[in-house]
């Protein structure tokens, strides 16, 4: 198969050699005509880290950083992203105090800024829960949250979240008190109704009409390389193929490819995306 030479992002994507398909997953996407990935870490319990201290995360980031050099070797240019993913608070309130597990989180993220700081990652990743959780959990979430903020801040890096459907009005407002750009946060699995940058799932049926709007969106696959969970979300090859119908079906242009699968991508993680 012949495509024209466009870029086309995924950038929320995990791939796991060790429980999934790893490389040949990242190939399915070349294949389908994708080019850039921003290579998501996993959470912990996916790869058996027990955690006590926020410095065992650096095991997690070493491993993503192993499969984006992985991935980057079959001529695809991959950005990790590390982070604590929101649902650790509750795995780890199970065995230890939640100001514990605040702890561990805050430090699990300071960690990952310190690879962003030496230009190993290009983005943080934090969130609170989708799930229903007591106040008490959703405070401390709120904790993490904000100091992942303070840490975009200084780092001058985009931020991904995980959190509850809707538009996270104050998540807005937490990042202005931050001094991040509300164009830096990215809502990961998010909707149009957000002031957040939304990163849609690739089969999101809003994406014609976003375009000719000129509202600012990236896409997505989420996909979790796990061979246990074979459908969960979408696989690999989702955002070039869905891409590739919409130029097919007339919806986009390869001007409007540039503009979502480029252009956006740069201003939101500040990274430059030019075609190999
Ligand atoms: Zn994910």
């Amino acid at each position: 198969m012949k495509f024209p030479r466009l870029p086309i992002t995924d950038d929320h994507i995990h791939l796991d050699p060790v429980n999934g398909r790893g490389v040949d997953a990242a190939k399915d996407f070349l294949n389908a005509g994708g080019t850039h990935i921003f290579l998501v870490s996993k959470p912990s319990w996916s790869l058996d880290v027990h955690l006590t201290s926020g410095k065992d995360y650096a095991r997690v980031f070493d491993e993503t950083l192993r499969v984006a050099g992985m991935a980057a070797e079959t001529g695809l240019v991959v950005f990790p992203v590390l982070g604590v993913h929101p649902a650790e608070i509750s795995r780890l309130a199970e065995h230890m105090p939640l100001e514990k597990a605040v702890d561990v989180m805050k430090g699990g993220l300071d960690c990952a800024a310190q690879y962003v700081q030496e230009g190993r990652a290009v983005a943080l990743k934090s969130g609170r829960p989708h799930y229903e959780a007591t106040p008490e959990v959703l405070n401390a979430s709120n904790e993490v949250l904000a100091h992942a903020l303070t840490l975009a801040a200084d780092c001058q890096c985009a931020l991904q979240i995980h959190a509850e459907t809707g538009p996270c009005q104050d998540i807005a407002e937490m990042a202005k008190a931050a001094g991040v750009p509300i164009g830096r946060v990215v809502k990961h699995y998010g909707s149009p109704d957000t002031t957040l940058h939304p990163s849609l799932i690739a089969k999101h049926e809003a994406i014609p009409d976003l375009v000719r709007a000129h509202r600012p969106f990236t896409m997505e696959s989420d996909y979790m390389d796990e061979n246990s969970r074979p459908g969960a979300v979408i696989g690999p090859k989702s955002v070039p193929r869905i891409t590739r119908k919409l130029l097919e079906s007339g919806q986009i242009t390869e001007e409007d490819c540039f503009w979502i699968h480029a252009e956006t991508v740069g201003r939101v993680y500040g990274v430059t995306i030019t075609l190999p």
